[in-house]
């Protein structure tokens, strides 16, 4: 898979949309749609031509995103660092892009999940974005930095504890730059954070406007396209399934009645699209690169 940079504007804002590589998953349809019925999943897996059986890894694209707004350097999640044999790439793809990691002002951590945390963060432990202030929600920060209780998580015990230490360890490291967000609450001017908990605590989106036009940053909010079809399919990396499922609802209908362009961090690069009324729920249009 290349590392692409793809760069558009939002209204007078320059943003690019950054390749951080992607990431093997050992389950698939377990995983995205934990506990949907099988012969429903199968049945929409083949309306997109997938097959179930043959789907055994979910290859997920990591992509950030970065916003020159005039104002400030902001760059929205920082990808996997190390996490596998094909993540942190941002360092590279922001060169290309044409940003260097200290002129960046802004570091929004939509949640602190190793896949958007972990490249802020050198090997040696400092942070690579030492210029920046990072912006993470309150709920986010309480939840990981005390015990985290990740009983409702279907997963395995050694992944429940590697995501405490990842997060610990590098919620530590940026201790310093690190400023706390409450729902709606503007990060910078014309960057407003939403509240999006479900995925995590203190899972945030982000709405992004300038002159008119909008970017909504659905972060992990949808992990897959087929969420945007059928919200109620949670994935078994969402801790509170409930309100992810209503998040979506709120957010998904949001993007599709201001028609906004949407970004979604685990969808295909360069990772944005649209949501189109499709009956009573949505479908996912992946934007069309220049
Ligand atoms: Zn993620």
């Amino acid at each position: 898979m290349g590392h692409g940079v793809y760069k558009f504007n939002v209204g007078s804002f320059k943003c690019a949309t950054l390749s951080d590589g992607s990431f093997t998953y050992p389950s698939s349809a377990s995983l995205l749609f934990t506990h949907a019925p099988v012969e429903e999943v199968r049945a929409k897996l083949r309306e997109h031509h997938i097959q179930l059986e043959l789907w055994t890894e979910w290859i997920s694209p990591y992509t950030c995103i970065a916003i020159d707004t005039g104002a400030h350097h902001v760059l929205i999640d920082t990808g996997g660092g190390s996490l596998g044999p094909d993540t942190g790439h941002l360092t590279h793809t922001l060169a290309t892009a044409g940003i260097t990691p200290t002129e960046v002002d802004s570091v929004i951590i939509t949640h602190a999940h190793p896949d958007h945390l972990s490249g802020g963060v050198g090997a040696d432990g400092a942070s690579l974005f030492p210029c920046a202030r990072f912006f993470i929600h309150r709920d986010e920060w309480k939840f990981w930095t005390s015990a985290p209780d990740l009983g409702a998580l279907h997963a395995e015990e050694f992944v429940k504890q590697m995501l405490v230490t990842i997060a610990q360890e590098k919620l530590g490291a940026i201790r310093k730059q690190v400023t706390l967000v409450d729902g709606e609450h503007e990060v910078v001017p014309g960057i407003r954070a939403l509240a999006a908990s479900g995925h995590t605590p203190g899972h945030i989106a982000l709405s992004v406007s300038s002159n008119n036009s909008r970017l909504l940053c659905l972060a992990d909010t949808v992990l897959h396209p087929l969420h945007v079809e059928v919200p109620e399919w949670y994935a078994s990396v969402d801790l509170n399934p409930e309100r992810t499922v209503s998040t979506r609802y709120r957010l998904l209908s949001m993007a599709a009645h201001e028609k906004s362009l949407v970004h979604a961090f685990h969808f295909p690069f360069p990772a944005l699209g649209y949501v189109i009324p499709h009956g009573e729920r949505w479908r996912w249009q992946a934007a069309r690169m220049r």
